[in-house]
């Protein structure tokens, strides 16, 4: 079965809210295994607003409209499904009956214009509401449905979950489909292009779509098929996304856990050790893990980051087990003064890695990580913005500093240079969570 939502709103149009609606249902019906492969924006115009509905229903089984069952002069869904309906509005007494009893429970006076809240398109059922005055509405249209919901988030949930879903399900049933559930992992990595990971992966991508289930999800296997997908997240690396649809969440969990070692592997024996999490795991959570596991407190001197390294680790919940602090040695002085580097350059490897040892020491820790460069916008010692230094220091290793540059403007390239540092520090810790 595959449903398509259609958001209702000229200020989604406008860019003055975003359409967290449509994010939310699509989430739950993929954890339902409901299909949905397309998503609309239409502002408040019966016509516009009509040929979105036609255009969904005429390639998806059903349609979710969410938005514009207010009581105002602008809020016209109703009148659009009627539209594509063929039919009239009623008036529902019983719906009338519980706006008044709704205003009553909150000692208001109702207006007569929120009687058009009960209005039903003649045929359609209604979700009753609970949180907000106007109803919900299922709507068959031929042999397939339009369901409208209000555009308030927390209305919008609670009838989905109440009214549309079971309605979904029974009738995925009635059509032999069993639901299963569509789920999906992100595997995050750093240090590699988009590309340079799809032709790495390639020959797997190639694998699963010649596998008997086929990758579309179109039907209802409850075999499992996975699919594969990559997705830049600006500075934060790129994210490949297994999406797998199986029996139950049990069956998907464990054909997303193979996928998640497969593709570990694939990407360590080809590239290294370029992933560092998954799903909502960012880098600061894989250092705090490698620290953790290796029983390491950590001590930062950074000055190109400003302190947006220390910002980050101090995001992990217990990082003060770890965490034992940061110079922010911006000024040359400081550099010399408190971390102890011999006067000279300080954008520099050697400086960098004089850095690191200074906080080892300052801060006794255990590792000493440090950042210098330069952001921007101007030249530093003959050094273009983007220029990084890293040091690491690390009882029992020689120190180690490392140089490298980094695009954007001054923030980008304190962000980059951020994220870069902490993931050196993850790589040579090694990565516990690896396959
Ligand atoms: P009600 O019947 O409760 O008045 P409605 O169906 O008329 O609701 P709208 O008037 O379209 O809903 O939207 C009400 C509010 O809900 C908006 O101002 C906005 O804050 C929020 N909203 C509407 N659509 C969305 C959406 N797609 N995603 C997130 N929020 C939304």
């Amino acid at each position: 079965m595959r449903i398509e939502i259609v958001a209702v709103g000229t200020e989604l149009l406008l860019g003055q809210i975003a359409d967290t609606n449509s994010q939310w249902m699509g989430e739950h019906l993929a954890a339902a295994g409901v299909a949905s492969h397309f998503h609309q924006a239409v502002g408040d115009n019966q016509e516009r607003m009509v040929l979105a509905f036609r255009t969904a229903l005429a390639r998806s089984d059903g349609v979710i409209v969410c938005g514009g069952l207010g009581p105002t002069h602008d809020d016209i869904t109703r009148e659009g499904i009627a539209e594509v309906m063929n039919v009239r509005l009623r008036r529902d007494e019983g719906g009338v009956e519980r706006i008044r009893a709704m205003f009553s429970s909150r000692g208001r006076e109702m207006p007569d214009t929120n009687l058009r809240q009960a209005d039903v398109p003649e045929g359609a059922s209604i979700i009753p509401q609970t949180k907000g005055t106007a109803p919900g509405l299922i709507c068959p249209v031929g042999h397939k449905v339009v369901y409208a919901v209000p555009g308030v988030p927390y209305e919008m949930s609670d009838m989905f979950e109440r009214g549309i879903l079971p309605d979904l399900q029974r009738r995925m049933t009635e059509r032999g489909e069993s639901a299963g559930v569509i789920a999906s992992r992100v595997i995050r990595t750093w240090g590699m292009s988009e590309s340079g990971l799809a032709e790495t992966l390639a020959g797997h991508i190639d694998d699963l779509e010649a596998a008997p289930s086929g990758p579309s999800m179109a039907g209802a296997g409850t075999s499992g098929s996975a699919t594969i997908a990559f997705l830049a997240s600006g500075i934060e690396g790129i994210k490949v996304r297994v999406t797998v649809r199986a029996a139950d969440q049990d069956a998907a969990s464990s054909l997303l856990d193979d996928q998640e070692a497969a593709i570990r592997r694939i990407l360590y024996a080809q590239a290294g050790d370029v992933v560092f999490g998954v799903d909502d795991e960012a880098i600061e959570d894989a250092v705090a893990r490698a620290l953790a596991i290796n029983g390491l407190t950590l001590g930062l001197a950074e000055s190109l980051t400003g302190g947006l390294a220390s910002s980050r680790l101090v995001n992990v919940p217990g990082a003060s087990r770890w965490f034992r602090g940061s110079v922010v040695s911006y000024a040359s002085q400081v550099k010399f003064s408190v971390l102890g580097v011999p006067e000279g350059p300080v954008v520099s490897e050697e400086a960098a890695g004089a850095m690191a040892d200074g906080a080892r020491r300052v801060l006794g820790s255990d590792v000493g990580l440090s950042t210098t460069g330069v952001a921007g916008p101007d030249t530093q010692d003959d050094q273009p913005p983007g220029t990084v230094h890293v040091g690491l220091a690390r009882e029992g290793h020689p120190t180690e500093s490392f140089s490298f540059n980094v695009p954007g403007d001054r923030d980008r390239v304190r962000q980059y240079a951020t994220i870069a540092a902490l993931d050196l520090l993850r790589r040579r810790l090694g990565s516990p969570t690896r396959d």
